[in-house]
């Protein structure tokens, strides 16, 4: 009972019974009414009347003596006259304006309104005339002929709703299937989908309504497809970060601990050397850990920017001036050149120092003694660019989309030595993007690095 099938079936057995059982109903009221009037109105054309009556009035000008004459013609007639034999009839005649003037015994009467229902006009010269109508007596013969032809309906009627029965049980079984296979198969996706098969998809068949289910359900499982991958990439990610820190931090760890267990062991000696060794691998992980939270923390998006509008010329001037001493050491030319006329940009001083200090000081530490470093500051369509070249080593072209992932490092002992963390560019793109500027780097083996940030100076840049 509970299948869509049976109920459709039903539904439709239920609709073709009820449409023949009024079809019935109505038959059965209104055809013995209709049948009467129709034998009345064929005696009128088989008694001639249409055409006698009217040449009657056309001779004599009026219906004035029309019922003797009828009597006559009621006498010898063919079933002329009331309850005159089977398929006899009343003949019944008034004036244009309802009056009978035959037969006599009902002179001068108006026609009921059954009488002139099934009435037929007499007319002459295009002019209506009269009425004329032959009642049919309510006898037995008549009964029986209209019950006759009444229960041959009804058995047509029987008979045309069975088969509409059998036929709204086919359409029935139709339709349900063309509806519960496509759902079917929605509920089967559905169930593979719960177990985690997001790549189920089903296809959008059937009517519009399934069709526009199938297609949610497909959008549905697209979604939860991506909102996977991505869970994945970011459990990727944090399983690779948690490895790389592990990393990162056993180095200077074991370094340190080989030193102290060596002057424990009396192998190195306890001299103000090995001390500031020591010193410095934790000066090392100290750093480590400091930038390693402040990446996580505006990678959570959680350190506020202090925007000011001002120009960025001054602070690349002085982050320049507080490198000239680390410069001069290694024999390198700083120079800083700062276009004129400049835009304001909206941007946290202290974050923007600390960016241009970090391609500063990278710049400074890779390029050669007696290299060359210069910052350049320009107008871009975009905002203002910043540009830290210098003549050092350069950066492989594969190495290059690498430079600003955390923890990579080129030639990475080289690097540790240097004392980097690998973080510095990770934690500058962090911030020229919080800012929302961009951040980038030509380069090419042997040929130095042109390490760039541009700030927007529209008042919309992030803060
Ligand atoms: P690190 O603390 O190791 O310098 P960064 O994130 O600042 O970390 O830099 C990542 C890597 O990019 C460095 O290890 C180095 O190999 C490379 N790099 C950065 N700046 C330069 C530069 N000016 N010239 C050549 N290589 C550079």
């Amino acid at each position: 009972m509970n299948r869509l099938w049976v109920r459709l079936t039903l539904a439709f057995a239920l609709m073709a019974v009820l449409g023949a059982g009024m079809v019935a109903v109505f038959a059965n009221r209104g055809l013995g009414a209709q049948f009467q009037r129709y034998l009345g109105q064929s005696r009128i054309v088989e008694f001639g009347l249409q055409e006698t009556l009217p040449e009657y009035y056309a001779l004599h000008g009026s219906w004035a003596g029309l019922d003797e004459s009828l009597v006559v013609a009621r006498g010898r007639g063919p079933g002329f006259g009331a309850g005159q034999g089977r398929g006899g009839g009343e003949i019944i005649v008034a004036d244009a304006e309802g009056r009978i003037v035959s037969p006599a015994s009902r002179a001068g009467a108006a026609l009921s309104a059954a009488e002139r229902d099934i009435s037929v006009p007499i007319v002459v010269e295009g002019r209506t005339v009269g009425l004329a109508a032959v009642l049919m007596p309510s006898t037995l013969q008549f009964s029986a002929a209209a019950a006759l032809f009444l229960s041959e309906i009804n058995q047509v009627l029987i008979q045309a709703t069975a088969l509409a029965v059998l036929a709204g049980g086919l359409a029935g079984l139709v339709i349900a299937r063309g509806i519960s296979r496509p759902l079917g198969e929605l509920a089967t996706a559905a169930r593979r989908v719960a177990v985690g098969h997001l790549s189920e998809r089903v296809k959008e068949q059937g009517s519009e309504e399934v069709a526009n289910v199938a297609a949610a359900f497909n959008e549905m499982t697209v979604n939860l497809q991506q909102a996977d991958a991505q869970r994945r990439a970011a459990e990727t990610l944090r399983r690779n970060m948690v490895a790389d820190i592990a990393h990162e931090l056993r180095t200077p760890l074991t370094v340190i601990q080989g030193n102290l267990q060596a002057i424990l062991d009396g192998v190195y000696p306890l001299d103000l050397n090995e001390i500031e060794t020591v010193h410095a691998e934790t000066a090392m992980l100290s750093r480590l850990v400091t930038d390693l939270r402040e990446l996580s923390l505006a990678e959570a998006g959680q350190l506020a920017l202090n925007t000011t509008t001002r120009p960025l010329g001054p602070l690349v001037e002085g982050a320049a001036q507080r490198h000239a001493e680390m410069a001069a050491a290694k024999a390198i030319a700083l120079d800083a050149e700062i276009a004129e006329g400049l835009p304001l940009v909206p941007l946290d001083p202290d974050r923007t120092t600390q960016v241009i200090n970090n391609l500063l000081s990278n710049a400074l530490r890779y390029t050669p003694l007696g290299g060359r470093v210069s910052v350049a500051v320009t107008g871009n369509p975009d905002g203002v660019r910043v540009t830290v070249r210098d003549s050092g080593p350069g950066i492989a072209a594969e190495d290059l989309p690498r430079v600003f992932d955390r923890f990579w490092r080129g030639e990475k002992s080289r690097a540790r030595e240097k004392g980097g963390s690998g973080l510095g560019l990770a934690i500058a793109r962090q911030w020229v993007e919080a800012m929302g500027g961009r951040i980038g780097v030509e380069s090419r083996p042997g040929e130095g690095s042109a390490f760039w940030f541009s700030l927007p100076v529209a008042s919309d840049a992030k803060g």
